[in-house]
């Protein structure tokens, strides 16, 4: 059963990036040490701002991000504060090198979910995006964190270079036992903006004939799968995650973005600063949220518009959904919280 997950309200949901260090160099790295820092947090400064979004929300939801977070030796701890303050749930994404030992140092009462970043069915597209031995050392990762008893997660991020891969995924899901699938779609920022849209943006009808059709035959496997509406008609409804829901992305120099298409540019809309939470002064992402264009998201037009198909009266042949909008699809039998 596929569903359209609006923007929920209720929930605060807190993408806390740690570090920015990580020993791996994939191509498509959106992370920007120059716009995010280089610092590592200390303990006491994850547990105050994990202390000021509990204070927004009784019901947050935590992401532990990097860089790679497992190379946070601090991470088991930052991981109990979340627990102890009454997190929702959470989550730790991974490239799946597991360091310090994490999988012994969290339990899964801890630890909701663990989400592994894989970017192709086999080692060798994988490789070729992730580095040389990423593959095998992320299967192992999931196959030792599912002895292990934890829930797992699944990121495959489509560009050009993995679409063709995607409809072989559900038998390696299968095998490994993954429990849910999100599968994102490249952003054109850090390292992918280098690169350029033209060799990572997927098409429209790329995307449409695709990911649709693969995410329902991973469901009928009893995985549930998670995946961005990204491409909108004209008749559907358009919102904006930054005016309607709590979203934060928080980065190691105190930037808290609302949107995550503003990372790449000093445009956060709140900052720390001595572990309390400032607005920022204009002109800053905020005001991009208000405007309303035809193309849907401002931000999308304004770094990666490849994706964008004008009519000859100059008028979008369909609109760019938030970034945040995503259909979900049901694992048949599954028992995950929808
Ligand atoms: S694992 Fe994540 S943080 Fe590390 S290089 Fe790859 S995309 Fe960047
Ligand atoms: S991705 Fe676009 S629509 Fe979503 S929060 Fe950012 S600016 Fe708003």
């Amino acid at each position: 059963m596929k569903q359209t997950v609006a923007f929920s309200k209720d929930a605060t949901n807190i993408f806390f990036h740690i570090l920015t260090q990580c020993n791996l160099k994939c191509k498509h790295c959106y992370i920007n040490p120059e716009q995010h820092g280089e610092n590592i947090l200390p303990l006491e400064t994850m547990e105050a701002w994990l202390e000021v979004f509990i204070a927004k929300s009784a019901s947050a939801n935590v992401i532990f991000l990097g860089g790679e977070p497992t190379l946070h030796p601090d991470l088991p701890l930052a991981v109990k504060k979340a627990k102890d303050l009454g997190y929702n749930s959470i989550t730790i994404d991974t490239n799946g090198y597991l360091f310090h030992d994490i999988l012994s140092n969290v339990t899964p009462e801890m630890v909701d979910y663990f989400s592994f970043s894989l970017d192709g069915a086999t080692r060798k597209t994988n490789d070729a995006i992730r580095g040389e031995g990423s593959y095998d050392i992320c299967i192992e990762g999931i196959r030792k964190a599912v002895r292990n008893g934890f829930t797992t997660s699944l990121i495959y991020t489509i560009s050009r270079q993995n679409v063709h891969e995607l409809d072989r995924m559900a038998p390696l899901l299968n095998d490994l036992g993954v429990d849910r699938l999100f599968i994102q779609i490249i952003g054109i920022r850090g390292k992918s903006a280098d690169i350029g849209q033209a060799r990572l943006q997927v098409s429209r009808s790329e995307w449409m004939d695709v990911v649709p059709k693969a995410a329902e035959q991973i469901a009928r496997l009893g995985i549930s799968v998670v995946y961005p509406k990204v491409f909108l008609s004209s008749e559907e409804p358009f919102e904006c995650a930054g005016l309607v829901a709590e979203n934060y992305f928080i980065f190691p120099n105190g930037r808290v973005y609302r949107c995550p298409l503003c990372e790449d540019f000093p445009l956060h809309s709140k900052v720390f600063k001595d572990n309390r939470l400032f607005k920022t002064p204009k002109i800053n992402e905020n005001d991009f949220f208000q405007l309303n264009i035809p193309e849907g998201c401002v931000m999308n037009k304004i770094i990666q518009p490849g994706n964008l198909i004008y009519n000859s009266d100059g008028s979008p042949q369909y609109k760019i959904a938030c970034c945040m909008l995503k259909e979900e699809v049901l694992g048949e039998n599954s028992n995950l919280e929808p």
